[in-house]
């Protein structure tokens, strides 16, 4: 496997950094090693720059999306895929569930998937993860069973991020109201030390050191959505157990972006979402793990349903619940077809792309190009924004060093204030984000005041890093002039 860096590319072929002959050369390099294929940018719609509300140029050339963190593009063998399925809908009805002419009956359509799911989150095997339901409601599902409060004892609480997203925030504290107990009774909440963007390890540890005894759940998410930043989720996992608490992550922001060995590390329980860098379309069908200690746990509660009913007997519909034995026994409802059949697709473009491995690497060299070309923007120095996703205690300046693993693909620029009594942070990052969008880059805003920009091994070039990096140059340029004028008035 390649192990170069932007730095050693840099050396070997005596390219400038900002050169269109380095992007071209970085783009020429085989993506699967096998094959020596070196994109797969052409398995996916692309959207074009006037769909992405870019202003001039070529409106039918493609924009620069650099939004797949939050919902990733379509994969083309969607389509395909679909209308096969609705013809099977309308030739076989009901018979479809058992009889296919794609080998692909729904009522196990989850085997499709769970192999190559169970591989890219680092599972034992297929029973420790299920395909089902979706990331906010599979939560639930499994906080019942793994976030059990002592009634008697002191540990009831549960350890978070103070800035989780949202639907995790709101889903905890609907639990701790369901056992009875007030935010003040049941939730410890780590934010970063003041003056710093992301939350330390060692204060993770700390926090579980000294308050483990009183903690039932460690929840975290495995990348931070707002920062990009990379929790240490083994060194979590062993941290909370050692101190007899459950551990469970939400990987929305993980999945399918950065290395995860769930098996191993020995995480509890996690839950995720297949619709950002697995690219199966919004709102699809999500993903949960169970590691296979708990594979035969009876002694917990569970909400069940006849999907997670053992399929030997499921349909001589038996009055008693019978658990297929791992994450498949916390399953519902029978599979969602039309939300499954774009993981597919998605999926068989990862396996052309070589394996997630092949991806993994392939992202560590565009995130850290973009890094690289951020970093020699003065702006960067003089104060214009600056990156707040872990860049690495002694990296370099290509963005290849220590801090590799701190991060994934996504980069988050925080704008800051211009001058006391001038444009805020918010404004500036609105004005930016929207100075790109006509230029025909597709960030992701994130309120208050950060842009994301996720490049996507799968589909984005290193020529669109590069132009990403003019572009903000350009606008900043620009937005520096308007300031200039307006001051002058
Ligand atoms: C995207 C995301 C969600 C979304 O939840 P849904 O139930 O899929 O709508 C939840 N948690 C995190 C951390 C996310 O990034």
């Amino acid at each position: 496997m390649s192990t170069a860096t932007i730095s050693s590319l840099l050396s070997t072929t005596g390219l400038p950094l900002t050169s269109s002959s380095f992007a071209s050369h970085l783009d020429s390099l085989p993506l699967n090693h096998q094959t020596g294929l070196t994109s797969t940018r052409d398995l996916y719609e692309i959207p074009t720059r006037k769909e992405m509300g870019a202003e001039g140029g070529d409106a039918a050339s493609p924009a620069i999306y650099m939004a797949g963190n939050s919902l990733g593009l379509l994969p083309k063998e969607t389509k395909v895929l679909i209308n096969e399925e609705l013809d099977v809908w309308g030739s076989r009805a009901v018979l479809g569930h058992f009889s296919h002419p794609q080998s692909r009956p729904w009522k196990s359509i989850d085997e499709t998937v769970t192999p190559s799911l169970a591989s890219i989150v680092g599972a034992a095997s297929s029973s420790e993860v299920a395909c089902t339901s979706t990331l906010t409601s599979n939560l639930h599902n499994l906080f019942v069973t793994f976030y059990q409060p002592e009634k008697e004892g002191k540990r009831k609480k549960i350890l978070m991020e103070g800035k989780a997203f949202p639907s995790d925030q709101y889903a905890v504290q609907s639990h701790l109201d369901l056992h009875g107990l007030s935010l003040e009774e049941g939730l410890i909440e780590l934010d970063p030390r003041e003056g710093e963007g992301t939350l330390r390890t060692e204060d993770v540890l700390r926090a579980i050191e000294e308050q483990g005894e009183e903690i039932a759940l460690v929840w975290f998410s495995g990348v931070q959505y707002y920062s990009g930043q990379v929790f240490d989720l083994e060194a979590i996992t062993k941290a909370g157990q050692a101190k007899g608490c459950i551990v469970g992550f939400d990987l929305a922001h993980a999945v399918g972006n950065v290395t995860l060995k769930l098996h191993d590390w020995g995480v509890d329980f996690a839950v995720w979402c297949h619709y950002k860098y697995l690219n199966a379309g919004p709102g699809a069908v999500a993903g949960l793990f169970v590691h296979s200690k708990w594979e035969d746990q009876t002694t917990r509660p569970r909400l069940s349903g006849w999907w997670g009913h053992a399929p030997s007997t499921r349909f001589s519909m038996p009055s008693t619940f019978q658990p297929i034995p791992g994450a498949q026994g916390y399953q519902h409802s029978n599979p969602p077809l039309l939300s499954l059949i774009p993981l597919i697709a998605s999926l068989n473009t990862i396996d052309l792309a070589g394996g997630f491995p092949a991806l993994r690497e392939r992202s560590k060299l565009l995130t850290g190009y973009l890094l690289a070309l951020l970093k020699s923007s003065p702006r960067l120095k003089e104060g214009g924004f600056s990156v707040i996703t872990p860049l690495g205690e002694n990296e370099g300046f290509d963005g290849n060093g220590d801090g590799v693993e701190a991060r994934g693909a996504q980069l988050s620029l925080r704008f800051e204030g211009v001058k006391e009594g001038e444009r805020g942070g918010r404004e500036r990052m609105k004005r930016v984000f929207e100075g790109l969008v006509r230029k025909g880059v597709m960030g992701d805003e994130r309120e208050p005041e950060v842009i994301r920009f996720a490049p996507i091994p799968l589909y984005t070039t290193f020529e669109e890093v590069r132009m990403v990096a003019v572009y903000l140059e350009e606008v900043l340029q620009e937005e520096e002039d308007e300031e200039e004028k307006t001051r002058r008035s």
